[in-house]
C-alpha cells in the first residue's frame, strides 16, 4: 500500500495567464427586436397553428385589423429534417416540426423572393405559441425558434409567442401587435369553428355515399365561416353562417352502416395536428372504414385551464401569506373566467351547427369526471403533456369503442415514458380494450401505418362478430 498522500506531494506552483478577453456580462439569449407601431404596414406576419384549418380561420382576425399576413399552412414530413438540421439535438418531434416549418419558409421565401436574409429580417415577423406542446419542454419553444432562425443567419428576426415571456419587447406601448382579449377571443373562435368542421368530416367522409362531395361541401362551409367571421360584425354573422352549413351538411346522402369506432387521443400535438405531423392518422382511419371519435383542441383548452385550477386551489389552500393566497385567488378566477367563455361559446356555435343533424359526434368531456376516474392509476395532478387524461380516457372508453390509439411523438416524456406504462394496468382491468400506442417520429409511416391497420382489422373483426350474433338471434 502507499504511503503517499496528496499533502505529502511538493506542490508544483503552476502560474495562469490571465485571458486577453473577459466576459464582462452574462449571456442573455437571443435578441427579439420590437415590431413598431409606425412598421406594421411594412411587416408580414407568418403564422401557423397546429394544423390547417386553425391557421385558415385565424386569418379573419388579421384581414380584419389590416396585417399583411402568410398562413405557412400545414406542417409537413420534410419539417423534421430542418428541425433536426437547424435545431438542438434529442428534442421531441413537435419541436423539430414547427421550428424546422419556419426556417423552412424563411428559406422559400429567400428563393422565391430574391431577399437578402436582412431583407426577411426587416419585413417578416412570426408569431406562434409559446408551450405548444407540454409544460416538461415549455420554454423551450421561444428559445428553440429563435436558435433556428439566428442559426440559419436570419439574426434578430422577430417572434411574436404568445404564453411567454418572449414576446414581451413587442408587447411594450407602441408595439404593432398586442395578444390583448381580443386576440385571445378570436383564437379561441378560429379553433372552435376548425373543431366543429373537424367534427363535421368526421361524421361525413367515411359514411357518405360520395365522399368528394361531401368534402367539397365541407370545403364551402369553411368559405362561409370564413366570410362572416372576417366580417366586422362577426358576432351577429357567425351564428347564423353555422346555422346555414349545418343545414347544407345535413342535406348530405349517408350510408346506414354500423362502422368500428376507433378513439384516438395522446400528446397533444401528435393526437390533433391532422396532417403529416401524425401520418394524417384520422383520416387514414376513415379512409379505412372506420369511424373515428374527433379530437377536439377545445378540450385541450379546457384541460389547460383545468391544470392551472388546481394548481391554484392548491396554492389557496398551502398560502404562507396573504400576499399569496391573494396571488392564487386571482388565478383562480382567471381560469374559470376564461373555462366559461370557451364554455359559452362552445355551446353557442354547437347550438347553431347542430352537430348531430349531420352525425356529428361533439360530446367535450367532462374533466372532473376524467378526474376521478383515472385517480387511482393516475394521479390528476401529475402534470406534463395530457397529465391524466390518456389514462382516465381509455376507462371511459373501454366500453364504449372498438379501437383506442394513444399516439405520441417520438421519446415524448409523460405519455410514451408514463401514460404507456400505466396503460398496462388498464389493459388487464379491460382486457376487451383492443389498444395500441404509436410514436410518431416524422419519417417511419409504412411501419406505424401497417399497425394502425392491424388494430383496425380486429376492430372490424369485432364488429362483425357483433352483427352475427345480432343476427343469429332475430333468426331464432
Ligand atoms: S409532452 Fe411530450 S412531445 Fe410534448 S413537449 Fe413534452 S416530451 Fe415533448
Amino acid at each position: 500500500m502507499s504511503t503517499d498522500s496528496p499533502t505529502s506531494a511538493k506542490t508544483k506552483i503552476i502560474r495562469v495567464k490571465r485571458p486577453k478577453y473577459i466576459k464582462k456580462t452574462q449571456w442573455n439569449g437571443y435578441i427579439n427586436p420590437s415590431w413598431r407601431k409606425k412598421d406594421k404596414k411594412k411587416v408580414t406576419i407568418l403564422y401557423n397553428m397546429i394544423e390547417r384549418r386553425k391557421s385558415f380561420f385565424l386569418q379573419a382576425y388579421f384581414k380584419r385589423n389590416g396585417y399583411k399576413y402568410i398562413d405557412l399552412g400545414d406542417h409537413v414530413k420534410e419539417d423534421v429534417r430542418w428541425g433536426k438540421e437547424w435545431g438542438n439535438r434529442m428534442e421531441c418531434n413537435p419541436m423539430y416540426f414547427t421550428s424546422g416549418s419556419l426556417i423552412r419558409n424563411l428559406f422559400k421565401i429567400q428563393r422565391e423572393t430574391g431577399l437578402s436574409k436582412e431583407e426577411i429580417v426587416d419585413n417578416y415577423i412570426f408569431l406562434g405559441g409559446g408551450g405548444q406542446c407540454g409544460p416538461c419542454r415549455y420554454g423551450m419553444y421561444p428559445q428553440e425558434y429563435l436558435k433556428v432562425v439566428n442559426d440559419a443567419g436570419f439574426n434578430g428576426f422577430r417572434l411574436l409567442i404568445f404564453s411567454s415571456d418572449i414576446g414581451i419587447n413587442q408587447q411594450c406601448k407602441g408595439g404593432a401587435f398586442t395578444f390583448d382579449i381580443w386576440f385571445l377571443i378570436n383564437f379561441m373562435i378560429a379553433f372552435i369553428l376548425a373543431d366543429l368542421l373537424h367534427v363535421a368530416e368526421c361524421a361525413l367522409r367515411p359514411y357518405a355515399k360520395d365522399k368528394s362531395h361531401a368534402l367539397s361541401l365541407i370545403k364551402k362551409a369553411e368559405e362561409i365561416l370564413l366570410k362572416a367571421f372576417t366580417s366586422r360584425l362577426y358576432f351577429l354573422k357567425l351564428p347564423l353562417a353555422l346555422a346555414r352549413a349545418g343545414k347544407m351538411l345535413m342535406q348530405i346522402p349517408r350510408n346506414k352502416a354500423r362502422l368500428p369506432k376507433i378513439y384516438v387521443t395522446g400528446e397533444f400535438f401528435a393526437n390533433l395536428a391532422h396532417n403529416e405531423g401524425n401520418y394524417n392518422l384520422r383520416r387514414f382511419i376513415m379512409d379505412e372504414g372506420c369511424e373515428v371519435i374527433p379530437g377536439f383542441f377545445t378540450q385541450r383548452a379546457l384541460y389547460d385551464n383545468w391544470r392551472r385550477k388546481q394548481e391554484a386551489l392548491r396554492g389557496i389552500k398551502y398560502a404562507v401569506n396573504k400576499k399569496e393566497k391573494a396571488f392564487w385567488k386571482k388565478s383562480l378566477r382567471k381560469q374559470n373566467t376564461s373555462t366559461a367563455i370557451i364554455t359559452f361559446f362552445y355551446s353557442w356555435y354547437h347550438r347553431s351547427i347542430r352537430p348531430e343533424s349531420f352525425g356529428g359526434k361533439s360530446h367535450i368531456l367532462n374533466l372532473d369526471v376524467l378526474a376521478k376516474l383515472g385517480y387511482d392509476y393516475y394521479h390528476p395532478e401529475i402534470f406534463g403533456g395530457e397529465g391524466n387524461l390518456e389514462v382516465a380516457e381509455a376507462i371511459y372508453h373501454a366500453n364504449k369503442i372498438d379501437g383506442f390509439i394513444s399516439c405520441k411523438p417520438f421519446g415524448c416524456m409523460p405519455s410514451s415514458g408514463v401514460s404507456d406504462g400505466v396503460q398496462a394496468k388498464v389493459m388487464s382491468m379491460y382486457p376487451n380494450l383492443n389498444f395500441l400506442s404509436i410514436e410518431t417520429s416524422g419519417d417511419n409511416e409504412v411501419n406505424i401505418l401497417s399497425r394502425v391497420s392491424m388494430l383496425l382489422f380486429k376492430a372490424k373483426q369485432k364488429v362483425s362478430r357483433e352483427i352475427h350474433k345480432k343476427s343469429s338471434i332475430i333468426y331464432k
